[in-house]
């Protein structure tokens, strides 16, 4: 009877990529026929560099994982994953796809409902769902580029339980429902035939394994909702509605799999001075009727602090001008975008006296008749 891949190499099971690469290394160079003094050597080192092959192929390691090392092994005897098959090596893959007969998986979903390939298989390393989450800040954070304080509640694996579901030192026993395998095998008759349906045994949650005991902290899940405090880096640029994804912050993976990530929904709060337009800014100025006259340097605002301007004489309401740079920044990219500054001539709606005759004067001047209605109260005040 042949040995487990990982057992072979001498890993876990969640084993990297790399760490897999590195352990076939070492016992290529222990079990090289060349070299050593084991009768098995190379039968060994035959062994080693399968167990490499399977388990750095992600498509292979995954039915690999699923399926054990007994199915797996008779699967590639018939013909199916790897080895002698292979990618496009089958010639007439009536399924056109790239794993030889494992592509029936599709059949028997068509036929049974079954919940695609993430539904089955129970002792799949799966990496963790993400999540997501919101974060309001303001415009000045956005312009800057801010490190923010978030607080999500979230699922992690139970510390008590390192995730397992139940204490270390619980007794167990292989389930007898699946006999260990995790998976349960039903014969079903379609049109196609008879056909056999796996799925992830119910008994004991595709573990192959039953525990006396459960633990208490996460009963059984093996997860329990904690608050976090992470800290956010917010790059400068960045525009609402924006996401930020922060890697293997989300969700514990399932049997040793990677955290998913956790997205970041950021909203930027409208603010009173600017409106904003991509990279640029728009800002509306007030300035008063003698300034559009004559021309005037004005100070005008910028997140970056007061800038002065000067508005030529004659200026009309609603002119814009263009303050090259004093935008927002580029998100990741060299350079801002502009301010533009939106002047609108504010007609007083108080004068005192002085400058009402002024103004009459002004209008005279220039021809113009101006009825000047008397208010009420100046009517009666006037008639005193
Ligand atoms: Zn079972
Ligand atoms: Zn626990």
């Amino acid at each position: 009877m042949s040995q487990d891949f990982y057992e072979i190499l001498g890993v876990s099971r969640d084993a990297s990529e790399d760490e897999i690469k590195e352990a076939y290394r070492e016992k290529a160079r222990e079990y090289h026929p060349d070299v050593s003094d084991d009768p098995d050597a190379e039968e060994k080192f035959k062994q080693a560099k399968k167990a490499k092959e399977v388990l750095t192929d992600e498509e292979k390691r995954q039915m690999y994982d699923q399926m054990g090392h007994e199915r797996f092994e008779q699967a590639e005897k018939r013909g199916g994953a790897g080895g002698g098959g292979g990618r496009g090596g089958m010639g007439g893959d009536p399924f056109g796809g790239g794993a030889g007969g494992f592509d029936m998986q599709d059949i028997f979903d068509q036929f049974f409902g079954g919940g695609g390939r993430g539904g089955r298989g129970g002792n799949r390393r799966r990496q963790g769902q993400d999540l997501q989450t919101r974060l309001e800040i303001d415009l000045e954070e956005a312009y800057e580029g801010a490190t923010k304080q978030l607080n999500v509640t979230r699922p992690e694996a139970c510390d008590d339980c390192d995730g397992a579901g139940h204490p270390p030192g619980a007794d167990s026993e292989t389930c007898p429902e699946c006999n260990g395998q995790g998976q349960t095998t039903q014969v079903q008759q379609t049109p196609m035939g008879r056909v056999q349906q796996t799925t992830t045994c119910r008994r004991c949650d595709g573990e192959g394994t039953l525990y006396d005991e459960t633990c208490s902290t996460c009963r059984g899940n093996g997860v329990v909702q904690n608050d976090a405090i992470l800290e956010v880096e917010i790059p400068a640029g960045i525009a609402d509605g924006q996401t930020l994804r922060m890697e293997r912050e989300g969700a514990p993976g399932e049997h040793g799999g990677p955290n998913g990530d956790l997205l970041i929904q950021v909203s930027v709060q409208d603010h009173p001075d600017f409106e904003r337009d991509g990279d640029d800014l728009q800002h509306q100025q007030a300035i008063s009727f003698p300034q559009a006259v004559f021309g005037d340097t004005i100070t005008v605002p910028t997140l970056d602090g007061e800038v002065e301007v000067d508005v030529p004489s004659g200026t009309q309401s609603g002119e814009v001008f263009r303050l090259e740079g004093k935008g927002m920044p580029r998100l990741r990219r060299r350079g801002r975008g502009d301010l533009y500054v939106q002047v609108q001539v504010v007609t007083p709606d108080s004068l005192n006296a002085e400058q009402k005759e002024a103004l009459e004067q002004f209008a005279e001047a220039g021809g113009e008749e101006v009825d000047v209605e008397e208010g009420f109260f100046e009517k009666l005040k006037n008639s005193l």
